[in-house]
């Protein structure tokens, strides 16, 4: 806070807010101390006068190693987006090799300015939002944090089609609560189903983005109303075999989607990604996309390779 003092973001607000914004968004990723840390100087170095050798003295060599690693990656420029794909991808990877934490910062850093995009210049949203989708986006995929994912893609489709964007948002909440009680009525169904299978689950309701909407309508030429995917479901069961007994008993109770179905348990995506995926005509005929996975495949779901340090519960904070 001393060294970004007088400094403020776009919004007004001192600078150090964003640092701390950061830090929180690891912390929600239970990152460990030297991470929160370092993401709270992620921008010293380069914004501030504050010298590593006061960074490594006061917080630790592996502490001044990440904010320095932070800064290298925020000086790469490129010309053009292929050289970006290109080099970016390897800069990072070689970063992410010698500490995958200086990723993860980088991201939880993209996070917190995409989800405050709207204090810059209109003139650079355009600009900012395309890199994060050319680059951020296909990096937290790789590293499996759907949730850093899937919030990217989100934003980085608000600004750059924020007219498509809204009419899309009002069209998803429209069509919601249109269904609510169908839905309503089918989660009851299956917790009846599994109740009398005497299996005690979880059960959420599960919203697709609205990027993966437009990105489905654009690939298949489909209008909005010719979508049939967007409601879904998630199932979280004790134990990696009722996710099959679960699909035998979701398959009982409703038909499936032929060619819908997907086992990614036994065969686990790159990211380590696992989940049974299957798609049922509910009633009233909307289709709707059930995932079932335990709650470990659930945190590695959500989390990718920032679950290893859920895992963890006494970190030493250096
Ligand atoms: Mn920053």
């Amino acid at each position: 806070a001393l060294a970004h003092q007088g400094q403020v973001r776009n919004s007004g607000e001192a600078y150090i807010t964003h640092p701390l914004a950061v830090a929180e968004i690891l912390a929600d990723q239970r990152m460990d101390g030297e991470a929160l840390c370092a993401a709270i100087l992620h921008d010293a170095l380069e914004d501030t006068a504050l010298p590593r050798s006061f960074i490594a003295d006061t917080f630790g060599e592996s502490v001044a190693e990440m904010v320095e690693g932070v800064t290298k990656l925020d000086k790469i420029q490129f010309n053009n987006r292929q050289e970006a794909d290109a080099e970016s991808f390897r800069k990072m990877m070689l970063a992410m090799s010698r500490d995958i934490r200086v990723i993860l910062i980088k991201l939880a850093d993209r996070s917190h300015n995409m989800r405050t995009l709207s204090d810059m210049p209109v003139e650079k949203w355009r600009r900012i939002a395309s890199e994060t989708l050319d680059i951020y986006v296909p990096i937290a995929n790789r590293l499996g944090l759907n949730q850093t994912y899937r919030e990217l893609q989100d934003l980085a489709f608000r600004y750059l089609r924020p007219w498509r964007y809204q009419v899309l948002e009002k069209a998803v909440m429209k069509a919601r609560s249109r269904r609510r009680d169908l839905l309503q009525k089918l989660q009851r169904d299956v917790e009846g189903a599994f109740k009398n299978a005497n299996l005690s689950i979880h059960i959420f309701g599960r919203e697709k983005t609205l990027y993966s909407i437009y990105q489905k309508m654009g690939q298949k030429h489909l209008s909005f109303a010719q979508v049939t995917d967007i409601y879904g479901m998630r199932i979280l069961v004790p134990n990696l075999i009722d996710c099959y007994t679960g699909l035998g008993i979701l398959h009982q109770l409703y038909k499936p989607v032929p060619g819908k179905f997907k086992d990614h348990i036994a065969i686990s995506k790159v990211n380590g990604y696992q989940s049974l995926h299957t798609t049922l005509v509910g009633p009233a005929g909307i289709n709707v996309e059930f995932q079932l996975r335990t709650d470990a495949m659930h945190v590695v779901a959500e989390s990718g390779v920032a679950a290893h340090w859920m895992y963890k519960t006494s970190d030493p904070v250096h």
